[in-house]
């Protein structure tokens, strides 16, 4: 009787060991950067493997945009990135939005958010945090209303991109988004932007007597 009380509290012991995983404990896997491709993309050397790394819900300029401005950010973008990572190590973590895409994006890029090794900087809040790429709210992550918050924050203090310059106006003042058979504009971050929506200057839009947006408020 006494036996079987002993190996019943065992039991219970080891179902409560094996079905709880310890939280603090998680043991990241450590990454070589190999080099910076733009603004919120870099490579990373993975199982002895180059692998394209895209930092979910972030998005910078691009560099090809038709646009000074534009153009000019994506450079100070890729600078910035280059400054935090080149010669760093990091670590990933993914989201349970891409799961379903193996953490693969269209183009076969892996998925990710990125932390430094060396202090554990988280890299796509960063980049939001001082002004270099907006939230990127076209596809869910489980982190964007905390990305939306830090974009707003940046926009607060004129930050990075939201910066206006006599020769670079700011990138936010220069385009916005609209949709077909709507006279209302948006930014790009805005839920009412898709993939259709076609992006014209803000002053062209204000010229066109079309109206800001009340949700994302261009
Ligand atoms: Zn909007």
């Amino acid at each position: 009787m006494k036996y079987a009380l002993l190996a019943l509290l065992i039991i219970i012991i080891l179902l409560g060991v094996f079905t709880c995983p310890p939280k603090s404990t998680i043991a990241a896997d450590v990454y070589d950067v190999v080099r910076v491709v733009d603004g919120d993309t870099f490579i990373a050397r993975i199982d002895a493997q180059n692998v394209r790394v895209r930092l979910i819900g972030v998005d910078t300029p691009e560099s090809v945009h038709p646009n000074k401005a534009v153009e000019h950010f994506a450079l100070e973008a890729s600078a910035f990135l280059k400054g935090l990572l080149e010669g760093e190590q990091v670590y990933f973590i993914y989201d349970q939005n891409n799961a379903a895409t193996n953490h693969k994006d269209r183009y076969d890029r892996m998925l990710a958010y990125a932390y430094r090794a060396s202090d554990s900087l988280f890299i796509n809040a960063e980049i939001i945090r001082q002004g270099y790429g907006h939230a990127y709210s076209k596809y869910p992550f489980t982190l964007m209303e905390d990305f939306i918050k830090y974009e707003r924050n940046a926009r607060h203090q004129n930050l990075g991109l939201w910066a206006e310059t006599e020769d670079y106006p700011a990138v936010s003042d220069s385009l916005v988004w609209f949709n077909a058979g709507s006279n209302k504009y948006h930014r790009e971050i805005c839920r009412y932007t898709t993939d259709k929506s076609l992006s014209m200057s803000k002053t062209e839009a204000i010229a066109k007597d079309f109206e800001p947006c009340k949700v994302c408020k261009p």
